[in-house]
């Protein structure tokens, strides 16, 4: 019986993780290949090596998960096309901004019948709209593609602490089921939910909901204001969601992908600390300037986000039923100050 192959394509601070907990699972299911393949975006470290090398010496991503062994399954290679041209199931996790010269040089270079799924938050604005991160990969590639989203800041899943993930699915139980078992250990709950779009955008959503959440904490404001940012910030999620896809589900708010993610982020996420630390500057310093300050290479994606949804919104004539969302942008480009986060996102919408 032929057997699965798994490749990685991504290798930060949750592409490493996901490494490890694929690579945990491989070693115990007789249906997927031992072995799990690493896309590295080859750098050179401060010693002069190679991280790649590095990886594959030591077991170790030194720079985006140092401390944690990977598991002597995973093989990091830094040739992408090399790296993808045998493997039936991909795992896409790399920051969202990368993805559209990612997915370009892929094309053609693919096993036609190969599955992807995307643990990406983020999306692509093109003229027509948003297009999610999932869509972009089975738009070009060709290729199904299910997406996997959750409560799950890295570090915590990395030391094999408890937490739970939904895997977001179009048509294909079979396949979605398959991730599932490909990701699920003990320490690890992963649940099936027939709504693609609802899982990503509730991923991607609520990383400029932390971005909020970090700014009532910059300012000192107290619990209160953050829970009522975070209810807020969930009803834009929600309303946004439906509105650009109508198949988008209540329940999936309700998974681990919904306001368990949403929760962990506006307490323990990168998103949310460099955003405090902005709004502790006034918003004197960039975040491009604090995100590579603080976060030692990895990227923030609620900045990003925040824009393409303010072009959404700006297209679309919505930026009244979404304050907050409106707001968060605003703040990040100095238009206007963090304490706007409060006065602005208030305002009750017409839409609700
Ligand atoms: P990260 O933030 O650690 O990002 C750094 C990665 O980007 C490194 O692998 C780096 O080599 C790579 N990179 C830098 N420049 C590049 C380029 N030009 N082309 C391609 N790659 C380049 O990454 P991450 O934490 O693994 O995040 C990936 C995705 O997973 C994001 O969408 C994020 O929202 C999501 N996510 C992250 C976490 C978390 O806790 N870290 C949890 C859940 C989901
Ligand atoms: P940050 O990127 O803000 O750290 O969020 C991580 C995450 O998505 C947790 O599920």
């Amino acid at each position: 019986v032929p057997k699965y192959k798994v490749t990685v394509v991504g290798s930060g601070n949750w592409g490493s993780v996901a490494s490890k907990l694929i690579a945990s699972n491989t070693l115990k299911l007789s249906s997927f290949h031992d072995e799990v393949k690493m896309w590295v975006f080859e750098e050179t470290l401060p010693t002069g090596e190679k991280l790649t090398e590095v990886i594959n010496q030591t077991n170790e991503n030194v720079k985006y998960l140092p401390g944690i062994k990977l598991g002597k399954n995973v093989v990091a290679d830094p040739n992408i096309e090399h790296a993808v041209k045998d493997a039936n199931m991909l795992v896409f996790v790399t920051p969202h901004q990368f993805m559209e010269g990612i997915c370009r040089r892929l094309v053609g270079k693919v096993k036609p019948d190969v599955k992807a799924i995307s643990l990406i938050k983020g999306m692509e604005v093109k003229m027509e709209g948003p297009c999610m991160i999932s869509t972009l990969i089975s738009d070009q590639l060709g290729i199904n593609c299910c997406v996997l989203m959750g409560a799950n800041i890295a570090n915590e899943i990395a030391v094999e602490k408890f937490s739970e993930a939904t895997v977001g699915y179009r048509e294909d139980r079979e396949v979605a089921q398959r991730w599932v078992r490909l990701f699920s250990t003990s320490y690890f709950h992963v649940s099936p939910v027939q709504d693609v779009e609802g899982v990503e955008l509730c991923g991607t959503l609520k990383n400029v909901v932390a971005l909020a959440a970090g700014f009532v904490d910059g300012l000192e404001m107290g619990n209160n204001t953050k829970a009522a940012i975070m209810r807020i910030g969930l009803r834009e999620m929600k309303t946004f969601s439906k509105l650009m896809f109508s198949t988008v589900k209540d329940s999936t708010f309700f998974e681990s992908c919904g306001v368990a993610d949403l929760i962990t982020t506006c307490l323990g996420g990168r998103n949310r600390k460099v955003a405090e630390a902005f709004a502790r500057n006034g918003g004197k310093r960039s975040f491009d300037e604090l995100e590579a300050e603080m976060l030692q290479g990895q990227k923030l994606q609620g900045v990003s986000t925040a824009r393409e949804l303010y072009e959404v919104l700006s297209k679309r004539g919505w930026h009244e039923l979404f304050p907050l969302f409106t707001t968060v942008h605003d703040i990040s480009v100095g238009r206007l100050p963090p304490s706007a986060i409060v006065e602005y996102s208030e305002h009750t919408p017409n839409f609700s």
